[in-house]
């Protein structure tokens, strides 16, 4: 490792899923590295057992995975400062918060749960309860200390902070911040089970796997100063802070607020079951508080990691667009080749087709100009595989110049100039009913209407007549086309 290398973390806790504020956090970090030729490790936040959601470290591996923000090192792929999680660094924290009880910068604290809930219920009684501790054990004499340490009694390790002046910290996004130390608390950092709080954990392993940048969302903000002290205290040099603007969600009032379910999916899973792509996503919460220096919309991660620069993050919220990501989705879909599309959508379409074969090409060419979300694939395909139950007016188009009496004529023409076709392509199908409509000196959309409505049974269809008989085939086609007449028929 150089001496000046960036290293950023993705320090997530596995609490559940992944909300796009925490893939929007490890991308960000992702950038940060890659952006200046950096590392970006993966290190899971555990020591908060009770919260622990059993499968969530598999969906934060799978999630990176799906967005391609590959970590140099981790709890999978190991590294020089592992290990990565912090329940198999437990034994690591206790020395150092024992060099700080011995520089006097931390001291035992022997209260009893029962002293602490008194001391709670007395200050709420008298008005002003700030929730601290009253730093009981603070200046307890050393011999009252080593009394109590020799008969076994349980402790804490608190830090002392200052009593008197204020912090100030630099945050690369919200520039100075300053609080005044009377408000701060003395910190617990080791626990009575000897495992260090999580604040304690988080900087420790900062420091020691030598993390330079901290990108983390805004709700740590008021947590910077604890985090800064704790610096100081060891002398430790202080990582660059990164934190980021709230994710809000448009309420139908129009107002906005922290986005939550009822804005709609909020996890990156939920999003993807939603039919968003993966990339749509990631380039889509790029944008979720960065601007880049020009206008450029669209991204490719290699792209976010050139462009990506810590001065183009905004400290002010950030609105969480679902037409916005489906713009982008849109524009991804269109985008893609369509072997590429083809294997994407292929659940949707077994979940209408089953394992029957179409034309996927042909599939594809009328789907991607239109499909916004792939959940809609299904609805939109159900017609080929069953022809829908439809009422003879579909036939009646003002602006082809259709009716039910020359609908009728059209499909007399359709059928047999159809059957004589040599071959079911694009090109064939297309130059026979042209030819048909030159033959009997009617508009083309007179000879296109009446057949895409006996071939779909439905007004609105991704693609034309053309493409739907060629997605079709030859024998679905004209079996729907004679149903089609049959109705006609007086
Ligand atoms: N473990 C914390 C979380 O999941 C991360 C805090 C940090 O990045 O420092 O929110």
């Amino acid at each position: 490792m150089s001496a000046n290398q960036v290293r950023t973390r993705y320090a997530p806790s596995p609490t559940g899923f992944m909300h796009v504020g925490n893939l929007r956090t490890a991308l960000y970090e992702y950038l940060i590295a890659k952006s200046q030729g950096g590392q970006f490790i993966l290190r899971i936040e555990d020591t908060d057992q009770e919260r622990l959601v059993e499968g969530a470290v598999e969906i934060i591996y799978n999630t990176l995975k799906q967005v391609g923000l590959t970590h140099d090192e981790g709890p999978d792929v190991g590294g020089e400062y592992g290990p990565y999680v912090q329940s198999e660094r437990r034994d690591m924290y206790r020395p150092y918060a024992e060099q700080l009880v011995k520089e006097g910068k931390a001291y035992y604290c022997f209260c009893t749960k029962e002293r602490l809930d008194q001391m709670h219920q007395q200050a709420a009684q008298e008005g002003g309860f700030s929730g601290g501790y009253d730093r009981h054990c603070r200046d307890l004499p050393q011999e009252e200390i080593e009394r109590l340490l020799a008969a076994g009694t349980p402790y804490v390790i608190r830090q002392k902070m200052p009593l008197t002046g204020s912090t100030t910290f630099e945050d690369a996004v919200y520039g100075a911040i300053t609080v005044e130390n009377s408000e701060l608390e003395d910190q617990v950092l080791l626990k009575t089970d000897g495992y260090p709080t999580y604040n304690f954990a988080n900087v420790i392993d900062d420091h020691a796997m030598h993390i330079t940048h901290v990108v983390r969302g805004c709700e740590y903000l008021s947590s910077a100063p604890k985090y800064n002290l704790l610096y100081e205290a060891f002398g430790w040099e202080v990582p660059t802070y990164v934190h980021l603007p709230l994710i809000m969600g448009k309420n139908e009032d129009g107002s906005v607020s922290k986005l939550s379910k009822r804005h709609g999916a909020t996890s990156f899973e939920d999003l993807v079951t939603d039919g968003y792509l993966p990339e749509a996503v990631t380039n889509y919460i790029a944008l979720l508080g960065w601007c880049p220096k020009d206008n450029q919309e669209r991204f490719t991660l290699e792209e976010l990691a050139q462009a990506f620069s810590i001065d183009g993050i905004s400290k002010s919220p950030a609105v969480f667009d679902y037409d916005k990501l489906t713009w982008f989705n849109a524009e991804y879909i269109r985008s893609m080749a369509p072997q590429e599309f083809t294997r994407i959508a292929m659940p949707y379409y077994q979940q209408v087709m089953g394992n029957t074969p179409l034309d996927w090409d042909a599939l594809a060419g009328i789907l991607q100009p239109r499909v916004t979300k792939l959940t809609q694939i299904p609805e939109m395909i159900g017609f080929f595989q069953q022809l829908p139950e439809y009422e003879t007016d579909l036939f009646v188009n003002k602006k082809s110049k259709t009716n039910l009496d020359n609908s009728l004529v059209m499909l007399q023409h359709v059928i047999p100039a159809l059957e004589a076709l040599a071959s079911w392509e694009h090109e064939s199908i297309h130059g026979c009913l042209i030819g048909l409509a030159q033959q009997l000196e009617v508009k083309n959309g007179t000879v296109m209407w009446p057949t895409r409505i006996a071939a779909a049974g439905m007004a609105v269809t991704p693609g034309g007549a053309v493409e739907i008989l060629q997605i079709l085939g030859r024998e679905e086609s004209l079996r729907r086309l004679r149903i089609g007449l049959q109705k006609l028929e007086p």
